[in-house]
């Protein structure tokens, strides 16, 4: 990168804990500099007790954006002065705009899960799917799916089965949709149900570096062919679930293309400027091969 930081550039950055595995560094300072803007986008490592601090010097230090990932997704709702519909509905933010001290959230990730899926949107169709996880990704995927896709039914699957029939309530008064099954994740339980499902998507960390040899269920049962299986998880773009439902001859789609629309639309929310989609792909790919 050129060292050519001076009084007007503008800082964003991402505030999340843990955030080691991010890629969101190099995918918004390469489109800077393919674009020849005047940012820097930097990681911070905020623990949740230092979350409103983090937002405090957010306004104090005039920093221009933040995207914010685990665990502060829901926490950052309350700290905000405008949310956007789509994100109001989610329950969940993932990119802050700081408008001279006025924060404004927004959620992007719906942006990416749109852009994975569209190519599929005919085969799921009144297509019955399942979603592993109950978190703030599994927030995003569900609205998704219910305002873009029309499924006929969604299976929420959980560790937490709690958290699983919180979101039904939510989603089921948010968007008046009614047809979810909630399940516990346990694979041997699951196998008819995930089988069942037109699309699996894991929206789980499952299967995240450093811990790539796990996955949400080793049983190649629950898997079939011209299925579709969405591993939200980008670090590494090939996890063990997309291997197994590959191995069974299923489509397979990684959380990288999610990870680079998300970031285009929070990139056009700071500066105004359209990400450049296809070179900063190319750069990606370099990177993650390194
Ligand atoms: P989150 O809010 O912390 O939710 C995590 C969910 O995963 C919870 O439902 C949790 O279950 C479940 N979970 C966590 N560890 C588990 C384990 N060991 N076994 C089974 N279930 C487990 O996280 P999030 O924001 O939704 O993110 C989830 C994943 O999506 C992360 O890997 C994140 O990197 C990825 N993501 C990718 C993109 C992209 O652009 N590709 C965008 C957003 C998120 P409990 O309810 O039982 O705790």
């Amino acid at each position: 990168m050129k060292n050519s930081f001076h009084i007007n550039t503008q800082l964003l950055g991402l505030i999340g804990h843990p955030i080691k595995h991010t890629f969101s560094p190099f995918i918004h300072n390469v489109a800077v500099e393919l674009k020849k803007l005047n940012y820097i986008y930097l990681p911070f490592d905020v623990p949740p007790s230092n979350l409103r601090n983090a937002i405090k010097g957010m306004i104090a230090l005039g920093i221009k954006g933040f995207n914010v990932t685990i665990p502060h997704k829901e926490a950052v709702l309350s700290y905000m002065n405008n949310v956007s519909d789509e994100a109001s509905i989610i329950g969940s933010i993932n990119t802050i705009v700081n408008d001279q001290g006025k924060l404004n959230g927004y959620n992007t990730d719906a942006d990416g899960i749109l852009n994975t899926l569209l190519p599929y949107k005919e085969k799921l169709n009144g297509e019955n799917v399942s979603i592993v996880g109950a978190g703030g990704a599994a927030r995003a995927v569900i609205y998704s799916l219910i305002r873009y896709f029309k499924p006929k039914k969604i299976n929420l699957i959980n560790r937490t089965e709690q958290r699983a029939e919180s979101l039904k309530i939510y989603f089921r008064d948010k968007m008046k949709f009614d047809s979810f099954k909630i399940c516990e994740l346990f694979p041997p339980d699951l196998i008819n149900v995930l089988k069942d499902s037109k699309l699996i998507v894991n929206a789980t960390p499952v299967g995240m570096f450093p811990d790539s040899d796990d996955t949400i269920t080793t049983l190649k049962e629950s898997f079939k062919k011209n299925q579709i299986v969405f591993d939200l998880v980008y670090n590494p773009p090939q996890t063990k679930l997309l291997q197994l439902a590959s191995s069974e001859g299923a489509v397979t789609l990684d959380g990288i293309k999610m990870l680079v629309h998300q970031a285009a639309k929070s990139f056009e929310l700071w500066t105004g400027e359209i990400l450049p989609i296809d070179e900063l792909n190319k750069s990606l790919q370099l990177y993650i091969q390194d």
